[in-house]
């Protein structure tokens, strides 16, 4: 039997529609402000489509666009000048920065109480004591995923592909905190497929059009990918052959429509609750 197809689209809508009414019974409206720098088109439309959609939730929002020629010092100015500002509650630097700024010492400016993005150290070391508040929106969005599906994490054995700072890492964290039993694999791991076979649970971040094969899957086991890639004919596809897998997962999610679309409402959701942590409410 095929697997079950975990829709991101719809669980993002849901997600979406809940943060919009807590924000509708708020005594103030939490501010989100996107600091962007260059103009890398796809940093443009990420940031317009956040931008939208926090408007859409209630948000008030406010994007800061600076020229790609702007010094570090320009960036950390804007970022002190955020954290100071009352009415702004999140905070979120659109990444990659132009190289000549190190991002680094960017997340490191952002006050951890407005770091809706969940990078700043302070809140990555939370996440591994398993008690941040504001974890990184992607691997929040893979973890809501997973329990839309009602995947038993307790136990299990999950395997996430990939070890960046933004996915892979705090994934795993989450994972941990859910009391599975987590591995970590990443460009350097050997036999790559055996490592799969053993997971219950399979969160691909890779960045590697369709690595994951239908015969590196356990039967019954449930697959999020997290991978964006285009394929020379344009085709958007994910991480993992979504045509093979599905044959053998219990549970997958599709690219686009799967993970995609929830670090968007993680992100209004990681807003929300700096605002409340910070203004009170509940
Ligand atoms: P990254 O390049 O920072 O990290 C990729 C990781 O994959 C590295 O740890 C590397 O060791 C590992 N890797 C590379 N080649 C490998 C191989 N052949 N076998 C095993 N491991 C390998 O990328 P990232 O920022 O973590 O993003 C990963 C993917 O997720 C990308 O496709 C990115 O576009 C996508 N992404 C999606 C969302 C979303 O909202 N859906 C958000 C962030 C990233």
């Amino acid at each position: 039997m095929p697997a079950r197809v975990i829709s991101g689209t719809e669980l993002a809508a849901a997600l979406r529609a809940e943060v919009a009414a807590r924000v509708a019974v708020l005594p103030f409206r939490p501010g989100l402000a996107v600091v962007l720098v260059g103009d890398d088109p796809a940093s443009a439309v990420y940031v317009r489509n956040k931008d939208r959609a926090a408007q859409a939730a209630g948000l008030a929002t406010e994007t800061i666009r600076l020229p790609g020629t702007a010094s570090a010092e320009q960036v950390l100015d804007t970022v002190r000048r955020l954290n100071a500002d009352p009415e702004v509650d999140g905070i979120l630097v659109q990444l990659p920065l132009p190289p000549h700024i190190e991002a680094r010492a960017v997340i490191e400016a952002v006050d951890p109480a407005k770091d809706v993005d969940g990078f700043h150290p302070l809140n990555a070391g939370r996440l591994q004591d398993g008690i941040a508040a504001l974890t990184p929106c992607t691997p929040r969005g893979v973890m809501k995923l997973l329990a839309a599906a009602q995947v038993p994490l307790a136990g299990a054995r999950a395997l996430v592909l990939g070890r960046s700072t933004i996915v892979g890492k705090p994934t795993a964290a989450l994972l941990l905190a859910a009391d599975a039993t987590v591995t970590v694999a990443h460009s350097r791991t050997r036999d790559l497929a055996e490592e799969c076979r053993r997971a219950d649970v399979l969160v691909a971040a890779v960045g590697r059009a369709e690595l994951v094969r239908g015969d590196w899957i356990k039967p019954g086991a449930a697959v999020i990918d997290v991978g964006i890639n285009r394929l020379p004919d344009g085709r958007l596809v994910g991480d993992v052959a979504f045509a093979e897998c599905v044959e053998v997962a219990d549970v997958i999610t599709k690219v686009p429509g799967g993970v995609g679309p929830m670090t968007i409402a993680c992100l209004l959701e990681n807003t929300v609750i700096a605002a409340v942590a910070r203004r009170g409410g509940s």
